[in-house]
């Protein structure tokens, strides 16, 4: 089972270091994940994915869709929440909104830091 990196990712780096396989790196300005080395951190010291564990969006890194069926599946219920405003809960906006204040108080720091 492999993880991928979504268009919600704000680049805050966070899961890069901790990943165990060294599967994630920066292409073209982009996070993402070799699929050819993510074991989804099965036989390594963690009980769940690193990736996931330490990101700070809901979404910006998720489990892949291993085959046809998973993969439509998965793009039905996305669809759905949408249609039925599952996504725009109080806690969704909450931590969207909380998201993005952090990658810019990350990206201040790493200006300063740089100066
Ligand atoms: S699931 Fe584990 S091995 Fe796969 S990219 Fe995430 S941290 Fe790395
Ligand atoms: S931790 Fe999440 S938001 Fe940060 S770079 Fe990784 S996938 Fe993107």
């Amino acid at each position: 089972m492999t993880y991928k990196i979504t268009a919600k990712c704000i680049s805050c780096d966070l899961c890069l270091p901790v990943c165990p396989t060294g599967a994630i790196s920066i292409i073209d300005g982009q996070r993402t994940i070799d699929p050819n080395l993510c074991n989804g951190c099965v036989d390594t010291l963690y009980t769940v994915p690193q990736c996931v564990a330490g990101c700070p969006t809901c979404d910006g890194c998720v489990k892949q869709a291993n085959n046809y069926w998973e993969c439509w599946f998965d793009t039905y219920k996305k669809c759905m929440d949408k249609l039925t405003n599952k996504n725009q809960d109080y806690w969704e906006t909450w931590f969207t909104a909380y998201s993005q204040k952090f990658s810019e108080q990350l990206e201040k720091k790493r200006s300063s830091q740089a100066a």
